[in-house]
């Protein structure tokens, strides 16, 4: 079956409101008078999300946050909720990216109570999954994924393909310049939509959309996207120029 593609640009810690403003305004002039049919995304900081909404005014592209709570409100210091995201025009929330697992130790359980989270509040989730090197040269990447995906998925029932998204991102690729190989991608992608489709079923399964992330670019996104289970890309490094997450865009309107 056909899926529409999804291009999720990944700001990180980059472009405050002003630098946002300017950028996102720059990546839909570049779409004026165009449309696609693909489906395009920036996640940029939690401040600048409504300079980015803002920017994007009057175009198709979308906006989503980088992270969220896993609480509804209340003395959380320091923490975003899935009601202010919505509030602020966000329509996607990426939650598990491994610089998240790493850094601010998030583990699968917290990444799984934030997926739910989104998911109840209507909002729609990118859950990252991935392994590191390490784990990948020891032959256990398949079985890393399969834990970190199955302790999200427990927590999600029902036809859900509207609002999950999966992104597979070898850490080992993530703003690194090394990329899967188009085989390596697809070999992966395939593996989780057979753990979606044990969790959801395959006709559910067939629905959800599966990201590539770690140095997707311009030169590169052809074949990645090109693979049968590779339905779009979450790009961070390529996503923080506008012609580059253009073209990234072009080519997957053209596939
Ligand atoms: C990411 O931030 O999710 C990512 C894939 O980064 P990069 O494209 O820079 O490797």
């Amino acid at each position: 079956m056909k899926r529409t593609f999804l291009i999720a640009g990944n700001w990180k810690m980059n472009a405050g409101p002003t630098e946002a403003s300017a950028l996102s305004k720059e990546i839909a002039s570049l779409w004026k008078d165009k449309s696609f049919s693909s489906e395009a995304l920036i996640c940029p900081p939690f401040v600048s999300i409504s300079s980015v909404v803002s920017g994007f005014e009057g175009s198709d592209f979308k906006t989503g946050a980088q992270n969220v709570s896993n609480e509804d409100n209340g003395a959380f210091t320091g923490e975003i909720s899935t009601e202010m995201l919505k509030d602020s025009g966000c329509e996607y929330v990426i939650v598990g990216h491994s610089e998240r697992r790493e850094y601010y130790n998030e583990d699968d359980e917290l990444v799984a109570l934030k997926a739910k989270k989104v998911v109840d509040s209507g909002l729609k989730v990118i859950i990252c999954v991935g392994e590191i090197l390490s784990d990948r040269k020891a032959g256990r990447a398949e079985k890393v994924v399969k834990d970190q995906l199955n302790t999200a998925l427990n927590q999600l029932d029902g036809d859900l393909s509207d609002q999950v998204v999966i992104a597979y991102e070898p850490v080992w690729a993530i703003g690194t310049g090394e990329t899967a190989t188009p085989d390596q991608a697809q070999e992966m992608h395939k593996f989780i939509r057979s753990l979606l489709s044990n969790h959801f079923g395959t006709e559910v399964a067939e629905k959800i959309r599966i990201l590539y992330g770690g140095s997707m670019k311009p030169d590169n996104a052809e074949e990645l996207l090109s693979q049968k289970d590779v339905d779009g890309g979450l790009i961070g490094g390529a996503s923080l120029k506008a012609d580059s997450f253009s073209r990234i865009l072009a080519i997957a309107e053209s596939i």
